[in-house]
């Protein structure tokens, strides 16, 4: 088969961080054009926005959507309207409506929607998985702590409404919980922690339960400088679980048993054309919908004003 032939949109970090060199490193893409309002992709045609370039060049056939979540609706539309198949950045939109919305409209257009949640692909999540079937789970414990100051510097976006704050990594362990998990969770009650001059929370404390009465807590945390935890913790009839590392290493009662180099976006684009290959979708949005749980139940604290 032909490479697909891909554009990306929004060219910031993660792009340059990500995108680019794990569409250079697999050869189902051919990138051919970017848009973006000030970011260029070197030796391809680039474009100030999305509008322009589906105008220019009418034999792209994917696109990849990496500006903020609060931007990403419009851009999707106009390229499903146009009958491209469509990558979104996590999380996938600012609301679960407007994401409902893109999985509509991708269905109607007979294209490939991917809600891409890059931490399911980190290398030490499927076999954690595959130890949660077969070993009943009793509890389950999630610190998500970083330091915002490193990793999302003078990043405006993320501290405005619909940027989701410390929900921005958070979701990333809730796109793990919700795949690892045997049985779905549901929301019981929160706490979110507000910078008083800001419109998203710093931090925020979890807890999930379901009818067989499992006890998930997650405690998400942008304050923590020095050594940074991305841990999922589990009892289960087993053996103590850690998912360490944001999904990198797999430790039963302490003892390390699976550890792989991390191919998060390689493997993203891979399944984005695999979807493609086969007509189908890939729009789970369950940790999303955890996030606007939280934000619809959980209480609210003002703490510290926050300057980067
Ligand atoms: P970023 O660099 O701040 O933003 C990406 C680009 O989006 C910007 O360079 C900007 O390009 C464009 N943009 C910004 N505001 C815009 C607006 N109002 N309208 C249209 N375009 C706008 O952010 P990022 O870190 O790459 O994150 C982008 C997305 O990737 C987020 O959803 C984030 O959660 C996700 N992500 C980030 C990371 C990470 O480590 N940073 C990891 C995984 C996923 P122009 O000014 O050129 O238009």
């Amino acid at each position: 088969m032909a490479p697909i032939k891909l554009a990306i949109v929004g060219i910031g970090k993660i792009v340059r961080d990500q995108h680019l060199p794990a569409v250079a490193g697999n050869a189902d893409y051919r990138l051919i054009a970017a848009a973006s309002r000030n970011g260029v992709v070197d030796g391809i045609d680039n474009y100030k926005s999305i509008e322009e370039m589906l105008a220019a060049k009418p034999d792209i056939e994917a696109v990849s959507l990496c500006m903020p979540p609060q931007f990403r609706y419009e851009a999707a539309l106009a390229a499903l309207q146009a009958g491209k198949h469509v990558f979104l950045e996590k999380p996938p939109g600012a609301t679960i409506s407007e994401v409902q919305d893109l999985q509509r409209i991708a269905s109607a257009k007979g294209v490939s929607l991917l809600a891409s949640w890059h931490s399911r692909y980190a290398p030490a999540v499927e076999a954690a998985k595959s130890f949660l079937a077969a070993s009943p789970v009793q509890s389950m414990t999630v610190t998500w702590k970083e330091d915002v100051r490193h990793w999302h510097p003078n990043q405006a976006w993320i501290w405005e409404a619909g940027g989701l704050g410390v929900f921005d990594p958070g979701i990333n362990a809730l796109s793990i919980v919700t795949h690892i998990l045997p049985k779905p969770v549901f929301l019981s009650s929160a706490v979110l922690e507000f910078p008083e001059n800001r419109d998203a929370p710093i931090a925020a404390s979890l807890n999930f339960t379901n009818a067989d009465k499992l006890k998930v807590e997650a405690v998400f945390d942008w304050r923590q400088t020095g050594k940074q935890t991305w841990d999922i913790e589990a009892v289960t009839e087993q053996g103590a679980m850690r998912l360490a590392d944001g999904g990198a290493k797999l430790f039963i009662d302490g003892k390390l048993t699976f550890e792989k180099p991390e191919e998060e976006y390689p493997e993203l684009y891979r399944r984005f054309a695999e979807i493609i290959k086969s007509g189908v979708s890939d729009a789970d949005i369950s940790p999303l919908t955890h996030v606007a749980d939280a934000f619809m139940l959980g209480k609210r604290k003002f703490v510290e004003a926050f300057h980067d």
